[in-house]
């Protein structure tokens, strides 16, 4: 039990990303800067995507500090001005026109975890020993799930399942969604790329985080690996962080 006012600590945290097995260029970028997090995949051709996803991240790491607004403004402040970034960029530059990035950013505060998020990439949560996704997906095919018109899955091995319906940079101004986790002690939050989670289940991804618990440097690894193993079509991008836990009351390992 956590007393009034206790505020919970951030923890570990820890990134790992790779180009996957077929593809030459990682257009995928992450922000591992503590509170701040974020993931983005970068879409378009001929390394476009890579400058999409990287002027993102690095429009976050640029802007993190705090301006006195609360946990939703801030991210969704900062998703917009990377937003406006991106959309500058493709509209002045022939090279990179029509690129773009989704964005899935955490920002810890006040014992929350903020999430802002904008196309396919996806937070969890771990708690308990269960994997919750946080995020829905902005996607074709998760649309079509939505509304019953295809089964979980037919969704899997659907052909158009990388097709975002939002992403950054297409817009001057993008719809965001943000809301907050209320942090507890032992909490494990992750955020990752589509190559991720097209190439690993649920229950994959949580026997790689079982297996490395005391380790989430390791386990981060161990996710690419396993979706290397998965046959690694797309770049993979993961980003680990705890909430601190109760050293004094052994909650983490009591079961109800
Ligand atoms: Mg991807």
């Amino acid at each position: 039990m956590r007393n009034e006012g206790d505020a919970v600590k951030l923890g570990k945290s820890a990134a790992a990303t790779d180009p996957g097995r077929r593809r030459r260029l990682n257009e995928d970028a992450y922000v591992c800067e503590p509170p701040l997090f974020a993931v983005a995949d970068g879409i378009g051709g001929a390394q476009a995507g890579e400058v999409a996803s990287e002027l993102a991240a690095a429009t976050l790491r640029d802007d993190a500090g705090s301006d006195g607004s609360d946990g939703r403004q801030r991210v969704d402040s900062l998703i917009q001005q990377a937003n406006r970034r991106v959309y500058e960029r493709q509209a002045q530059d022939a090279a990179v026109s029509g690129m773009g990035t989704t964005i899935t950013v955490a920002l810890v505060e006040d014992g929350s975890v903020w999430i802002g998020h904008v196309g396919d990439s996806r937070a969890y949560l771990v708690r308990e020993g269960r994997l919750e996704q946080l995020t829905e997906d902005h996607s074709l095919v998760a649309e079509l799930v939505r509304s019953g018109r295809l089964s979980p899955e037919e969704a899997e091995g659907h052909p158009q399942r990388s097709v975002v319906t939002r992403a950054l940079g297409t817009d001057p101004d993008v719809d965001v969604d943000t809301f907050s986790v209320e942090a507890r002690p032992g909490d494990l939050f992750m955020l990752c790329s589509d190559g991720l989670t097209t190439m690993v289940d649920d229950a994959g991804i949580l026997a790689e985080i079982d297996q490395h618990r005391d380790n989430i440097r390791a386990a981060a690894k161990a996710l690419v690996r396993a979706a290397n193993r998965g046959g690694g079509e797309d770049n993979i991008t993961i980003v680990f962080f705890e909430i601190a836990g109760d050293e004094h009351d052994g909650e983490r390992t009591m079961s109800l």
